[in-house]
């Protein structure tokens, strides 16, 4: 074995169904008392359940996160957290509740306790993106480090099938990525494989049916392993190229992910071939292909075209891959991005993608 490093934040993690009930109890353990709920615009029933359980302990409900968190909601939620002096955020909700979360924890320190309701996995990471002018920024700071996390399974029933794909391979993204990353490490390389191989078998039980409480367990638990990676060593090309593209161009978070993942995985598959060795342990020539035919038997996202990216764009998209530096096990050129990308817009198979 190589010598490596190996590196935890803190968090506490609670999981397992019915988890949520714990909520008033995680707020008082932060030592606080009046809770600001945040959530999409989307609000659920379950959601309004969970505010009428804290009682008094939720003083004001924010139903305003949207993805890739503009400044200009934030400086909102912000106010209203100033108004009534809040002493503890909970996020309930996908990547877009929990981004907003840890927009106002960079401006306040103050605590945070997330209920992940997608699979995004962002609630583990100290990693923050936000988006002004069109522009989306991102930086790595401890103090949008949530306090504690309350996996219930039970909240994520409710994902409709499409967006528990799309969310599903984001996750798998992180882990994949985590396979090849700058500060990639035998510990997190084995959550990285369990979270793959998990959601590949995971993934068609739930697009079955949506209310398999065990699919929807074990989906929970690859999420929470994809997190982990997401949080403990760097990314690569991937989440470069699906920053572009959702920055640069507005396309959906979860499902440029989804679209993106297999190409990605085929280019650094000629260096890492480990890669590969588990897409055969998936009964596949390719973990590109395995990923990709995944997909495509959940009915999910395959092409960028699909998604509203237009041919157009791809020019500029492969520019403002190439504008900042970032590692990668293989290095890209603008011409190997370009034609990644026309992968990935048309929707080919990786396995017939010659870079
Ligand atoms: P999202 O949070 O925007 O959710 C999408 C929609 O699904 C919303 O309308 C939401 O209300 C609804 N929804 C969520 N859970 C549901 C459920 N259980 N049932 C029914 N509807 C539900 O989408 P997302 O993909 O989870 O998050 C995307 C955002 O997360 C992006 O802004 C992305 O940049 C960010 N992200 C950040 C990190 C990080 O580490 N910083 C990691 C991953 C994603």
């Amino acid at each position: 074995m190589n010598e490596f490093t190996y590196f935890a934040n803190e968090i506490r993690a609670l999981f397992g169904s019915g988890t949520r009930k714990q909520l008033s109890d995680e707020i008082a353990f932060l030592g606080a008392c009046r809770a600001m709920v945040i959530t999409s615009s989307n609000s659920r029933e379950t959601i309004k359940q969970i505010i009428v359980e804290l009682g008094d302990l939720c003083i004001t409900h924010f139903n305003g996160a949207e993805m890739h968190t503009p400044i200009d909601v934030t400086q909102k939620a912000l106010s209203l957290a100033k108004e009534h002096k809040i002493d503890c955020l909970v996020a309930i909700g996908g990547g877009s509740a929990t981004g907003l979360a840890k927009a106002i924890a960079l401006r306040t320190d103050l605590p945070q306790i997330i209920l992940p309701t997608t699979y995004a996995g962002s609630e583990l990471t100290p990693i923050i993106g936000e988006t002004e002018n069109g522009l989306k920024s991102t930086q790595s700071n401890k103090k949008v480090l949530a306090e504690t996390v309350i996996y219930d399974t039970d909240l994520t029933v409710s994902l409709p099938v499409m967006q528990s794909v799309t969310s599903a391979i984001n996750a798998m993204a992180h882990a994949v990525e985590a396979l090849y990353a700058e500060h990639e490490n035998p510990i997190i390389s084995a959550h990285a494989e369990q979270a793959i191989i998990t959601f590949y078998n995971t993934l068609p039980k739930i697009c079955l049916n949506p209310q398999d409480i065990t699919a929807r367990t074990d989906a929970l638990y690859a999420c929470f392993l994809s997190g982990l990676c997401l949080g403990s060593v760097g990314m690569a090309l991937h989440h470069k190229l699906c920053h572009s593209l959702g920055g640069g161009f507005g396309l959906p978070h979860a499902a440029t992910h989804c679209v993106v993942l297999p190409h990605v995985i085929q280019f650094n598959a000629h260096v890492r071939p480990e890669l590969n060795q588990l897409g055969n342990r998936l009964h596949s020539s390719s973990l590109g292909f395995a990923i990709f035919e995944l997909i495509r038997a959940c009915n999910g996202p395959t092409s960028l075209q699909e998604i509203g990216m237009k041919e157009t764009d791809l020019d500029t998209a492969a520019s403002l891959t190439m504008s900042n530096s970032y590692y990668n096990p293989r290095s890209a050129t603008y011409d190997d991005i370009r034609e990644l990308l026309q992968n990935a817009y048309s929707g080919i198979a990786p396995d017939a993608c010659l870079i």
